[in-house]
């Protein structure tokens, strides 16, 4: 008998009449013989309707008891979610995750998920009943309400998905697939009826927020089968997550858009051009934990150089604060500029890896239209661009209309 675990998201139970429709939706799998778990996020807000509270209490949260609170988001969904499958007529359980018992390591708001006991899912499912489970959140060694980082419910979807072997793990939500860039952005943009997890993966870290990229990491590392499907229409494929080896066909050379506008550039100005400069600058900012993406330094010309780097928007002021007080003096850097009207635009595919010139066309395309390039980053499978905010829409359309991404 085949076991799907479907994951549903906040506005697919935003209010009671949703949640019927999922119920529905579950009933009509059962009907077909399938055995059906089911992960459900909180109400769509009300996770941050929960951490405006703790915040109008106490400014600065303690983690364990913010854990305690936004985990009832989940708790009030998987029990409306049961009732709802009741009224149908559908044996149905509902469990928190420390009932069900996610294990998870103590890192309370952005705990991980170290081991998941099925056996009591597997009874229930044994029984015929539809198993209802909290997403976001798990439990510690010691009995501590943990949960997995905002948009953690994908994740408790993967992860039971990995533990219970399931034939699929299906990801529900309010758009229909993962599309070849943001329709608001490219009307054109297409619903892509494959991705590889490589794709997907430079695509959720890139900004394309239809899966917590925590969940995709977790799918690829155990070989789920993922399906991101939409919850608003009855019928429909949605995008198979697939892994490149599964795939038969040529893979098309480039799979998507992605672009980001969170990122600021650092540039260090007339730093000496001698060895641990670098350790130097990123050190203390790596100890204050924010995180570097692109990083570039240019060769020296008179025994300086430039060293160029990018941090999330909401970092940069910290970031330059740091670099300011700690690292400009000690390295004897002639100045420090902040810059966060920046974005960055990238092209992914797997095919590029057997194809070359895809950087020259994504560069040509870019000037035709007088783009400017900042920072140029690749991979493998991905070529980032970092550019003036303002040209962000414009370069995402005509790079989607360069590599013949649009709708045919
Ligand atoms: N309710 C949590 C959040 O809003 C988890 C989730 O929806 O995936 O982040
Ligand atoms: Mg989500």
């Amino acid at each position: 008998m085949a076991l799907i675990v479907q994951k549903y998201g906040g506005t697919s139970v935003a209010n009671p009449e949703r949640i019927g429709n999922v119920a529905r939706r579950v009933a009509r799998h059962k009907a077909l013989g399938q055995q059906v778990v089911v992960v459900v996020s909180a109400m769509s807000g009300e996770t941050n309707r929960l951490i405006g509270l703790a915040k109008e209490v106490m400014p600065n949260p303690s983690p364990r008891e913010l854990d305690v609170l936004v985990s009832t988001g989940e708790q009030v969904t998987i029990a409306l979610l049961a009732m709802a499958l009741q009224e149908l007529g559908v044996k149905a359980k509902s469990y928190t995750g420390s009932q069900v018992r996610i294990l998870t390591d103590n890192a309370h708001t952005k705990a991980r998920i170290l081991k998941i006991d099925e056996e009591r899912m597997r009874a229930d499912l044994d029984q015929g009943y539809v198993v209802v489970v909290a997403g976001f959140q798990g439990v510690d060694e010691a009995g501590n309400i943990t949960t997995l980082g905002r948009g953690g419910s994908d994740t408790t979807g993967v992860a039971l998905a990995a533990a219970l072997k399931a034939d699929e793990c299906q990801i529900y939500t309010d758009v229909d697939g993962v599309y070849t860039t943001d329709p608001r952005v490219v009307p054109e943009a297409r619903r892509l009826k494959s991705v590889t997890f490589e794709e997907m993966l430079e695509m959720a870290s890139l900004g394309s927020k239809v899966l917590q990229i925590r969940s995709v990491e977790f799918a690829g590392k155990y070989k789920v089968k993922l399906r991101v499907l939409s919850s608003f229409e009855e019928e429909g494929e949605g995008t198979l997550i697939t892994f490149e080896d599964d795939k038969q066909m040529e893979q098309p050379i480039i799979s998507g858009i992605a672009f980001n506008r969170d990122e600021a550039k650092i540039t260090v100005l007339g730093v000496p051009d001698r060895p641990g400069i670098a350790y130097q600058i990123l050190g203390p900012v790596a100890d204050a934990n924010i995180d570097v993406d692109i990083i570039i330094q240019n060769v020296g010309a008179d025994g300086t150089t430039d060293f160029t780097f990018t941090v999330h928007k909401n970092d940069l002021s910290r970031a330059l604060d740091i670099l300011r007080d700690k690292v400009q003096g000690h390295i004897g850097a002639r100045e420090i500029i902040g810059d966060d009207k920046t974005a960055k635009v990238s092209v992914v595919g797997v095919g590029m890896r057997s194809h070359v010139g895809i950087a020259s066309q994504m560069f040509r395309t870019l000037v035709e239209e007088g783009i400017n390039i900042q920072m140029i980053s690749t991979s493998e499978i991905k070529i980032s661009v970092v550019i003036d905010e303002k040209y962000m829409e414009l370069a995402v359309r005509v790079l989607h209309k360069a590599f013949g991404l649009e709708e045919v």
